[in-house]
């Protein structure tokens, strides 16, 4: 008797991943949510923390489970010497002053770079100047940078036409500072129209965006022309994950998309792809990396190759009150 054919073994498609380096998260984040876990092993539950420690579900979740009660106000911590948490985004100065006020116990887990920005606000506004910040309206970074100075001391720039329209008091005595999370390219267009229009214009050096979004959008840059879709994992409500899902689409990438978990992925999006970039944006942690490559690895046969753009070694040391107390032990 003749035997029936063996039946072709059912074969996944295959697909290549261009993994970005660096990605995920940065040393600002690393510490904020650091400093979270060790208040929580010195003080022990609650601590509580003013706004998401850093823009990512999954950390804030975890996080609550351990102890750690998340507040959008100090109205809603009450008295008392839980520890209270200001996030990675950093405050506005009447944050710590109704801290202080109500004698509540504060950490800061402002990350430097964008304490750094403070700073140089407060500079340019004891040389008597009037500050542009270039940022985004209403994210807790830009509320916490113009909050360090007296209402109309800074005004907000958005957009190239925000640069082309925007009208100073005295135009010979205007300084720039920038969000830490945006576009580098778009805030490089802003900052030169403001050059071109106020030559004196005094501010950093090219401009305050930090060191992990710029080598993020980079490695985006570099994957983005080269694959048919790309993955930013994060949150919407992360500025610096919305701005590689917007680099990738401007470097020519077909499909971009921000995902938060592996639930999320529209199958039908990614259908009959050959070349895939993944990133993840810098508040975003590697095992979400992974559990998005394993959904696709269920899918596809995966060949992976990473696309690095810079090498990172960024330590910020915890805040003095959590060194100290490691340091006693
Ligand atoms: S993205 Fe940049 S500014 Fe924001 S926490 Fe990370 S290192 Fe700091």
């Amino acid at each position: 008797m003749t035997q029936p054919p063996e039946k072709p073994a059912l074969q996944k498609p295959s697909l290549k991943v261009l993994l970005c380096s660096p990605r995920g998260f940065c040393a600002g984040v690393v510490r904020a949510i650091e400093s979270v876990e060790r208040a929580l092993e010195i003080y022990g539950a609650p601590v509580y923390v003013r706004h998401e420690i850093v823009h990512n579900r999954y950390v804030v979740e975890g996080l609550r489970k351990k102890g750690a009660i998340f507040v959008e106000e100090l109205h809603e911590v009450p008295d008392g010497d839980a520890p209270v948490i200001f996030s990675a985004h950093g405050v506005s100065r009447s944050v710590p002053e109704e801290a202080a006020r109500r004698n509540l116990f504060t950490l800061d887990a402002t990350c430097p770079l964008v304490t750094k920005v403070h700073r140089e606000a407060e500079i340019h506004f004891r040389r008597g100047r009037e500050i542009v910040l270039i940022g985004h309206a209403g994210h807790p970074e830009v509320v916490g940078t113009m909050g360090q100075l007296p209402a109309g001391a800074i005004s907000l720039i958005e957009t190239l036409a925000g640069a082309e329209k925007f009208v100073p008091r005295d135009e010979n005595n205007l300084a720039y500072v920038t969000q830490t999370t945006l576009s580098v390219n778009d805030t490089a267009a802003i900052v030169e129209r403001l050059k071109a229009r106020f030559p004196g214009i005094a501010g950093p050096h090219k401009d305050d965006i930090c060191y992990a979004t710029t080598n993020r959008q980079e490695a985006v840059k570099r994957v983005a022309p080269i694959v048919d879709a790309l993955i930013v994992v994060g949150a919407p409500n992360s500025s610096n994950s919305q701005r590689l899902k917007e680099v990738a689409e401007r470097a020519g990438c077909p499909h971009a998309a921000l995902v938060q978990r592996a639930a999320d992925i529209d199958w039908v999006q990614f259908g009959a792809i050959a070349r895939l970039g993944i990133t993840a944006g810098a508040s975003a942690p590697e095992v979400l990396v992974e559990e998005i490559m394993d959904a696709f690895a269920a899918r596809y046969a995966l060949s992976v190759e990473t696309v690095s753009a810079a090498e990172e070694g960024v330590f910020f040391p915890l805040p003095r009150p959590l060194r100290e107390s490691q340091a006693a032990e």
